[in-house]
């Protein structure tokens, strides 16, 4: 069987002397990883098609669940991402949560369009790159079935807080008052505060933080980038918390995060 889809190539890796593999996340089969014959060829046809993080149409020979690369054409070879080793990075870590929140025969083609959109905001370089991360993985999270409840304080149900604090295994609220009452301790203060009550790990979160994650969750698909936060601790308040959640969801840690992480403090 032989059939064409749009897709992006998320992970590319050598196979045997000539050929390589690609994780592809197509719009309508899922994720799927497809053999190049040759790929590694400098003379093979394929060669421009079947790069990392290239968006195209490909044109795919499939036998039972195994797929051959017969031909494509390229829509968006994202080649600005190469510019700095940040963004390459960035990219990277999200391809990763892309490929581990998706699978074969999955026809949702949501995180491959949130994909696109936030390797096409890193490579234009003009946004805060914390934030597309950060609504990169709360939407991908939410996308997938793990969305927390934001509207109100999981325990007085007030939706609108001084402070608030994001249970990060819960996937609830609770806040300065409630988490003051329930605890033998007095309630955290500080920002940066990682405060861990029956082994449960808390994010806090100021009142515009909070909005743009409830924001982030609610939008329409093309505008969930599109508001700003104007302090830069609600900033990092937002990546933190939106970094634990998945991570903590996903059950699972990232060299490639890793990786970024240590390239932003070089
Ligand atoms: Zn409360």
């Amino acid at each position: 069987m032989q059939f064409a889809t749009n897709g992006i190539i998320t992970r590319v890796y050598d196979v045997g002397a000539s050929d390589k593999m690609l994780n592809i996340i197509t719009e309508d089969h899922g994720r799927i990883g497809v053999m190049v014959k040759g790929g590694r060829s400098p003379s093979s046809k394929l060669r421009s098609v079947s790069q990392l993080y290239t968006y195209g149409n490909f044109e795919i020979s499939q036998k039972g669940n195994l797929y051959w690369l017969r031909s494509g054409s390229v829509i968006n070879s994202f080649y600005d991402l190469s510019f700095d080793i940040e963004r390459i990075s960035l990219a990277s870590y999200l391809c990763d949560i892309a490929n581990e929140l998706t699978d074969e025969g999955v026809e949702d083609d949501r995180i491959m369009r949130l994909l696109l959109n936030s390797l096409y905001l890193i490579g234009k370089g003009q946004k805060d790159r914390r934030i597309i991360k950060a609504v990169f993985e709360l939407r991908a999270a939410a996308i997938s079935g793990y969305c927390p409840e934001l509207a109100y304080c999981a325990y007085c149900r007030e939706p609108f807080a001084d402070y608030t604090y994001l249970d990060i295994m819960g996937g609830k609220l609770i806040c300065t008052d409630c988490l003051s009452r329930r605890g033998d301790r007095k309630a955290p203060v500080s920002r940066e505060f990682e405060y861990i009550p029956e082994a449960s790990i808390l994010r806090g979160l100021s009142p515009s933080a909070l909005a743009a994650m409830r924001y982030v969750i609610s939008a329409a698909d093309g505008k969930v980038f599109s508001f700003e936060l104007k302090d830069d601790s609600e900033t990092e308040e937002l990546a933190s918390a939106c970094e634990s959640y998945i991570l903590n969801h996903l059950e699972r840690s990232f060299d490639s995060l890793d990786f970024y992480k240590q390239i932003l403090k070089t």
